[in-house]
């Protein structure tokens, strides 16, 4: 093996480590020492894939605050919006693509980063055409509707010997930081129930949400993996057993996916959660733990901005208002420059692909689902 190829195989076997033990781990950014200049000269060229609402009301504008990264390219099916971006954001033709021609990517080197941001069963698609072409893979969450997709990123990115990561913006978020340092450290002695709630009511009923060949799935796939990504964190394990119960009051339009969703996580340590996910009420969005000497918890947990924390014993539970988008992106460029493996990688979403896999399977057979 030549130097090369035992620097990446070494990369790469700590990449692969770090997929399963990471659940309960902290992102190092945060908490590390100012960067060398080096590091803080060094801006990387991330591509948007789908310029739909997340694109352009967040990640766009978050690219702009972040240290470490800038807005290189656009990959878009709809030339008006090649238009807009090219004006609004200075990208030049040579990094303007649509889904055909984004594998052209692969000699202009001006793009480090891929961040996929299109329905979720486009996923895969888009992230192997971005592997293939040498690019490290953001991608948003859900990270596909199927295990065996979601494999099939991981080994594309493997190939390119690039990094992938999964847009898990909660796991950068301070207020979650904290729930989480609570919980590893006891601080209010051992937690043994988890509650966790997050939806919306849906509008547009046409939407590409509700139908499931690009969603996958309702409010699980959607906002309900917020809630097993908050137990997760808090139980510091994935889940190794669910059972689940869906309800439907207008079959119209939740015709092809479930409208709310009732599901239990069972974890080894003992813990259990108990987490709800709707389209149907605006305003659910929260976490609580529950420990042996109090609780504390997050109202409202997920939303861009605002996270409010608590604690029973009237303690404060800190956290600095961040840009979710621009600190998860400054994680992942930190990660490139460093070489260091992400703690959001594509074996976690994975993981989290194939617990929302079961609880499905647990709602249509009434039986929990083992995932040991
Ligand atoms: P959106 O509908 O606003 O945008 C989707 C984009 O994909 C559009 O530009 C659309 O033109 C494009 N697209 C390409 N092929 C398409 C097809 N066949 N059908 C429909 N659209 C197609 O959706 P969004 O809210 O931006 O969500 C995009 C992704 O981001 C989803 O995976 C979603 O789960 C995720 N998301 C994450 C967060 C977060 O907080 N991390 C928030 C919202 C959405």
């Amino acid at each position: 093996m030549d130097s090369t190829s035992r620097r990446d195989f070494v990369r790469m076997a700590a990449i692969t480590v770090a997929g399963a033990p990471l659940v309960g781990t902290v992102p190092s950014i945060a908490h590390r020492a100012t960067p060398t200049t080096d590091e803080q000269e060094r801006k990387l060229g991330v591509a948007l894939v789908g310029l739909g609402s997340l694109s352009t009301n967040q990640i766009a504008p978050a690219l702009q605050k972040t240290r470490h990264c800038r807005l290189a390219g656009i990959v878009t099916g709809t030339p008006a919006k090649a238009v807009q971006w090219k004006a609004k954001y200075g990208i030049p033709d040579k990094s303007i693509y649509n889904y055909e021609t984004m594998g052209r990517m692969a000699d202009n080197p001006d793009i480090d980063v891929v961040y996929i941001v299109t329905p979720n069963s486009l996923h895969a698609r888009d992230t192997i055409k971005a592997a293939r072409a040498g690019k490290h893979v953001f991608c948003e969450k859900p990270m596909e509707v199927s295990t065996a997709r979601c494999q099939q990123m991981i080994a594309a990115v493997k190939a390119a010997k690039r990094q992938l990561a999964i847009g898990y913006r909660c796991r950068f978020e301070p207020h979650h930081l904290e729930m989480l340092r609570i919980a590893k450290e006891k601080e209010l002695s051992e937690v043994r129930l988890i509650e966790s709630g997050f939806g919306f009511s849906i509008g547009d009923p046409t939407q590409w949400r509700l139908k499931q060949a690009l969603a996958g799935g309702g409010p699980l796939m959607d906002v309900g993996i917020y809630s097993i990504q908050s137990a997760e964190m808090i139980a510091g394990q994935y889940p190794v057993a669910v059972s689940a119960m869906t309800t439907k009051t207008d079959p119209v339009k939740f015709k092809e996916v479930e409208e709310s969703m009732t599901f239990e996580l069972k974890f080894a340590n003992g813990i259990s959660a108990s987490c709800t996910t709707t389209y149907k009420v605006n305003g659910f969005n929260r976490t609580t733990a529950y420990a042996d000497r109090g609780s504390f918890g997050l109202t409202p947990a997920f939303n861009y901005d605002g996270i409010k924390g608590w604690r029973s014993d009237r303690k404060e539970l800190p956290g600095a208002e961040v840009d979710q988008f621009a600190t998860e992106m400054d994680d992942f460029a930190d990660c490139i420059i460093n070489n260091r493996p992400t703690s959001v990688p594509g074996e976690m979403g994975l993981r989290d692909v194939r617990t929302m896999m079961a609880i499905y399977e647990a709602a249509r057979t009434g039986r929990t689902v083992r995932l040991a």
